[in-house]
């Protein structure tokens, strides 16, 4: 069929015929949303949903928010949505002040991307200039984006694919606990097991000098699996002795999600360099990091990013930040997310097809398995 006659049938066609194989679609029945208010949305035969999934925790603060959408309009009626980078853009200082200041990082600097793996890119590129090394520790498990750079630091194989690699990954334990050497442990021996085996892992699989560790405080895409209380503060104990920066990865977690601001202050750790993206833009295209100034400096060229910062995105990320300050999200996330997390666990506990139900704040999962065992159930997760 032509792609003329492709335009005949349902979207659904259409869209399994141009887009790629790999570009999966979620449910029997994949839905088109065309309208949203608040947390509610509507798709295409105008059914309504509650929406739990926030486009991958990207809507973190709902659909169609007045504050938001008037400062987005007033933006477009400057006729400026775009100038480049080599222009002065008072949102993008004003924004990297603001991040500056959230993130607890002394002497901080920001640079902004337009996505979560363009910001992971940026840091893997910054530490292993920084430190003259492309060894780099994550861990397994993890998610950190689509690209070269950050598919090798992905510790998962069903997004990691063939896995070719422009770094040196080494993978320590951590993350998903239920699964191999670890499975088991208490969390304290379970701390303890992981320190000891990131202390080995640079020992025994790393050169001289490694560019960076990268961590999420909750694995996303793992399915919402929060770090052992101490887990982060104890790599970073082992990660100090060796000089080995610390990227934190606050592209799921970040602003609020996790009942704190940033997921990582769940641990007594602080990063030397922190990534974002995701919900700081409510939607619009937003991502960056920011770090330490030795760190962020190390480039010895320019590097640019076209898109990175650009007005509109800016404008809609500094209307989204108001909006959680105002609202005091985070401990709000903290609040509801307490009370879903527990009735869901206390309605669904004699659901056989419910492994766990697990998450912080409201970034929350329910894992569905083959009854008693820890085999997936993909198609009863996609039925619900
Ligand atoms: N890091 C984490 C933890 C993520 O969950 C994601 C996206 N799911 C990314 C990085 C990549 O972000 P993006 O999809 O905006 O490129």
């Amino acid at each position: 069929m032509t792609h003329d006659g492709a335009r005949d049938g349902s979207l659904l066609s259409r869209h399994k015929k141009i887009m790629p194989p790999w570009l999966p679609l979620f449910y029997e029945e994949p839905l088109e949303i065309v309208r949203g208010d608040g947390c509610i949305v509507t798709d295409s035969r105008d059914k309504t949903y509650m929406e739990f999934y926030s486009g991958i925790a990207t809507n973190t603060v709902g659909y169609g928010v007045p504050g938001i959408e008037e400062a987005v309009r007033e933006r477009l009626r400057t006729g400026v949505v775009h100038t480049s980078t080599f222009y002065l853009i008072r949102e993008q200082v004003e924004l990297a002040e603001r991040i500056a200041d959230a993130s607890g990082i002394p002497d901080p600097v920001v640079f902004f991307t337009s996505s979560g793996t363009e910001a992971v890119e940026t840091a893997l590129l910054l530490t292993t200039q920084y430190r003259g090394s492309h060894q780099v520790i994550a861990l397994r498990y993890g998610y950190h984006g689509r690209s070269f750079g950050s598919l090798a630091v992905t510790g998962d194989r069903s997004w990691q694919g063939r896995g070719l690699s422009p770094l040196r990954v080494a993978y320590a334990h951590g993350g998903e606990r239920r699964h191999g050497a670890l499975a088991g442990l208490g969390d304290e021996d379970y701390v303890r097991a992981c320190a000891r085996d990131l202390e080995e892992t640079i020992a025994t699989c790393t050169p001289e000098r490694t560019a960076a560790m990268i961590a999420e405080p909750v694995q996303g895409i793992a399915g919402a699996v929060p770090s052992a209380p101490g887990q982060l503060a104890a790599y970073q104990e082992v990660l100090r002795r060796y000089d080995i920066p610390l990227i934190i990865d606050e592209v799921q977690t970040g602003w609020g999600r996790t009942g704190r601001y940033w997921g990582h202050q769940w641990h007594d750790v602080a990063p030397d360099v922190l990534v974002f993206a995701k919900g700081v833009g409510n939607g619009f295209a937003m991502g960056g990091l920011v770090g330490r100034r030795a760190i962020m400096s190390a480039l010895t060229a320019p590097s640019i990013s076209s898109f990175g910062g650009n007005p509109l995105s800016l404008t809609a990320a500094l209307a989204t930040l108001d909006h959680i300050d105002t609202y005091d999200l985070p401990a709000r996330a903290g609040q509801v997310g307490a009370l879903l997390l527990d009735g869901l666990r206390k309605s669904l506990a004699d659901e056989p097809w419910v492994c766990e139900v697990r998450g912080q704040g409201l970034l929350l999962a329910v894992e569905y398995t083959r009854p008693g065992t820890l085999e997936p159930a993909p198609e009863m997760a996609a039925k619900v």
